[in-house]
């Protein structure tokens, strides 16, 4: 290809952006930006039953939280009509379309008759040679070649070649005037100067239809790739059966979308047997060439460890911006800078999500603990008074706050009453943070600093002897 490639994503507005379309875009995007070329967003509403304004922003909202942005567009087809009008006349005053006025029941009772024939219905050609001029209720079809091959080139499946005796003269232009889709796209492909289209092979059928316009246009054909469905594990479409099929709902379910579209790109295309990209490794090796021919089968789990390992590999800095919004969701009102960078730090390698993350990180926030009762009933014991008070008076009195200052503090207070760090681990954990999981006591009585641990501790010591005087 001479020119630098064009890709685009056109989704239709009659619903979430799902995974398998956030797929197709995020290849179409990638490739433009692998080759610096341009991709383009067009919204094919022209459907207007079927499409929602509420739809084009769910999904722009899907492609902004992905990260995929876009050089022009978004373009609407619904305000296009003048343009596909243009190239319909194009066609019909070059010979390559004509009006039709057969009526709805013959071309009913036609497919029916092909039905029962066991055949594909197609149209028989009646209207093809009567020169009819336009009328109220005429469709426009286009003049299909009657014999030959039509032949689709795909940078992912090769040359597929289709009968022209298996196609018909397809309709571009409804009785009501609208095009229909195989039009339209068409002439937002050639009009858009898109010249490589990258999509779900559940189009390749629309595929010789529209290299036939292409050519009937005089225009160069695209490039196309096809790309194979998504499934599930059960080898079926993937569909809502198989968990959430929205790709904000797992925005919500506290995903990175670093993760998503990692994720998602490699459901279909590979590096060797690299699963970890991060975006700018995405960009520089994404590829037509390995994609490949067989379908990609989604797996919940896997998606799930790959988040946690892009969890693992960004900064504290970068991930406070996705927390944040958790921590409110919760009612943690929390603010990026050090306390949280250190909240971070402490839960990153043990957060598969971020609403995971949000859950372990409340006890930092908490003016007071609410011990988990199981928890309280088992480790806030009198025989842990003790060593309890004796580390809460040293905590106290050590200046700095630190890995290195807090172990000899606990070491001494250990050896006196003979007991393993585990005696005393799982009862601070529990006065700390109410629950019998959290961070390394260490790293956590560091973050959370000697006014909150001290005070933490004397309401656990406070608890434990309230308890012993109602026992
Ligand atoms: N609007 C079509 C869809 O959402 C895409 C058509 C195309 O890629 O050519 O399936």
């Amino acid at each position: 290809m001479d020119n630098e490639p064009i890709t685009r994503f056109p989704p239709s507005p009659s619903g979430y952006l799902h995974l398998g379309g956030a797929r197709t875009a995020l290849f179409n995007w990638l490739y433009a930006r692998h080759t610096r070329g341009r991709f383009v967003l067009r919204v094919e509403d022209t459907d207007v039953s079927r499409s929602t304004q509420e739809s084009v922003d769910s999904i722009l909202e899907a492609l902004e939280w992905l990260g995929i942005d876009w050089d022009e567009g978004p373009y609407f087809q619904s305000r296009r009509f003048d343009v596909y009008k243009e190239y319909i006349n194009r066609l019909l005053a070059s010979g390559n379309a004509y009006y039709c006025t057969c009526s709805a029941e013959r071309l009913e009772r036609m497919r029916q008759e092909a039905m029962q024939r066991g055949g594909k219905p197609k149209y028989d050609g009646t209207c093809r040679e009567k020169g009819l001029e336009r009328s109220e209720g005429a469709v426009v079809r286009f003049k299909a070649p009657l014999s030959g091959t039509t032949l689709v080139k795909d940078r992912i499946r090769g040359n597929i070649a289709f009968d022209n005796t298996e196609l018909d003269d397809f309709i571009i232009q409804r009785s009501d005037g609208t095009p229909t889709y195989n039009l339209a796209v068409v002439v937002d492909d050639i009009t858009m100067s898109i010249n490589t289209i990258i999509r779900g092979d559940d189009h390749l059928n629309n595929t010789p239809k529209q290299v036939q316009l292409y050519e009937a246009l005089g225009c160069e054909v695209p490039d196309f790739a096809h790309v194979p469905m998504v499934l599930g594990p059960d080898k079926t479409r993937l569909s809502k059966r198989h968990g959430a099929m929205s790709v904000t709902a797992y925005r919500d379910m506290g995903y990175h979308p670093d993760a998503m579209v990692n994720y998602l790109v490699r459901l279909g295309w590979s590096h060797g047997d690299q699963e970890f990209f991060t975006r700018d490794e995405l960009i520089e090796k994404f590829n037509l060439e390995h994609i490949g021919r067989s379908a990609g089968v989604f797996d919940q789990e896997k998606l799930l460890a790959l988040n946690a390992e892009h969890i693992r590999a960004k900064s504290n800095d970068a991930l406070a911006a996705h927390l944040i919004p958790f921590l409110s969701a919760i009612g943690i009102d929390a603010a990026p800078g050090t306390y949280l960078f250190n909240v971070i730090e402490t839960l990153k390698n043990r957060s598969k999500t971020f609403v995971e993350m949000a859950d372990a990180a409340e006890f930092y926030y908490v003016e007071t603990v609410t011990y988990e009762e199981k928890a309280a009933k088992k480790f806030l014991k009198p025989g842990i008074l003790n060593p309890l008070k004796e580390i809460t008076s040293a905590l106290e009195k050590t200046e700095t706050f630190n890995q290195e200052t807090l172990e000899p503090i606990f070491q001494r207070v250990m050896d006196k009453h003979e007991l393993k760090l585990g005696k005393i681990a799982q009862p601070m954990r529990v006065a700390l943070t109410g629950r019998t999981v959290s961070p390394g006591i260490f790293e956590m009585i560091e973050v959370l600093g000697k006014a909150a641990v001290a005070s933490r501790l004397k309401d656990a010591i406070e608890y434990i002897e309230s308890r012993q005087m109602d026992g």
